[in-house]
């Protein structure tokens, strides 16, 4: 990997995905890409070379790929679960047409592309409790239904024409630096601002149901990790469960009150994110990801939880 397009770069994964290559590969070329009204800002713009990229268009994608050598591609495009029900039409067309345009400029240009999974690409028939790798996959939504099909068409073009793609299974993702994007895990981060500004929190999802859940840096070690991992030992590719912590509202809500006392949650269940959770495993088997390719979490969640308080007070105070 050394001169890598990441599209989707603004967004929550993208935007701290981007800077962590800069850091990795200095000698090459790590292409921030946007779409208009999403452009980059600050360091993400400042430290390294940014174009238009839009999944939709695939002589944008092609031309990016010329100009700067592209020999990896992440492709961070998409809507997020909550928002891919509002709008599932112009999802499935991100998510998929999208993805056909990607796949077919690696084809031709043999570039590796990586497209993340998601917790999202199970569903209520899916075992809950250590879900395994290969198992049941029928989600509900259409978030889950692009994911399913991403796997699928990505181990595709590795099968049929070579193409180099890998990608994991991410759980809900835990930031200060970036907020969600509209996903049913978005609660997991929302829960510390309220807590930190010192605001009750209105918990969208009911006590109970457990979800995957994995602070940033992991994630990243993780896109980074696997799309370094030697090819030969990888019996899977599209696409990897990677866990990390599974909890519930309650447990997230007492791990901050031991830390913020004064904190308050009262629940409002909001009906379309909870009937998207109660369909995702509460905790997924990630043995495959571990003997395949040495996957590793780094961050607890009791360090997750210090890390986000202290990370968002010095964030809040600044602002
Ligand atoms: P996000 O919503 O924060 O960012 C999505 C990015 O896609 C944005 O930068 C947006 O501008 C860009 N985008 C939208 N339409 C586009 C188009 N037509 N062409 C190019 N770019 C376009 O999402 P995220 O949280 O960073 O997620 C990135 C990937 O990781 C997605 O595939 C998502 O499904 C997956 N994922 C995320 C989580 C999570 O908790 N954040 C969990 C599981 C999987």
């Amino acid at each position: 990997m050394k001169n890598v397009l990441v599209i989707g770069s603004t967004g929550q994964i993208g935007s701290e995905l981007t800077m962590k290559l800069r850091g990795l590969y200095p000698d090459g070329n790590i292409v921030a890409g946007f779409i208009r009204g999403a452009e980059p800002k600050g360091v993400l713009l400042e430290s390294g070379p940014a174009e238009e990229a839009d999944v939709r268009n695939a002589g944008q994608l092609a031309a990016i790929v010329d100009k700067y050598k592209i020999d990896t591609i992440y492709n961070l495009a998409a809507l997020l679960s909550a928002v891919a029900e509002k709008k599932p039409l112009l999802a499935w067309d991100i998510q998929m047409n999208g993805l056909l345009n990607i796949l077919e400029v690696s084809r031709e240009k043999g570039c590796a592309v990586f497209t993340p999974s998601s917790i999202g690409s199970f569903g209520p028939d899916t075992p809950h409790v250590n879900t395994p790798q290969d198992t049941i996959q029928r989600p509900k939504s259409m978030y889950g239904v692009t994911k399913v099909a991403t796997e699928l068409l990505s181990d595709y073009y590795h099968l049929k024409f070579g193409v180099d793609t890998r990608s994991v299974r991410f759980p809900g993702l835990i930031s200060s630096v970036t907020l969600p994007g509209g996903g049913t895990t978005d609660y997991a981060v929302e829960i510390f601002y309220a807590a930190v500004k010192g605001e009750e929190f209105v918990c969208p999802i009911a006590p109970g149901t457990f979800m995957d859940m994995m602070y940033m840096s992991d994630a990243l070690k993780a896109a980074v990790e696997i799309m370094e991992a030697d090819p030969a030992k990888l019996i899977h590719r599209n696409s990897f469960n990677i866990a990390s912590m599974s909890f519930d509202p309650e447990i997230i809500y007492s791990a901050i009150k031991k830390r913020i006392p004064d904190f308050k949650m009262r629940y409002e269940v909001d009906p379309v994110r909870e009937a998207i959770a109660q369909s995702w495993p509460d905790k997924m088997d990630d043995s495959c990801a571990r003997n395949e390719w040495g996957w590793k979490p780094d961050v607890s969640f009791e360090q997750m939880v210090d890390i986000m308080i202290e990370a968002l007070r010095k964030k809040l105070n600044q602002s």
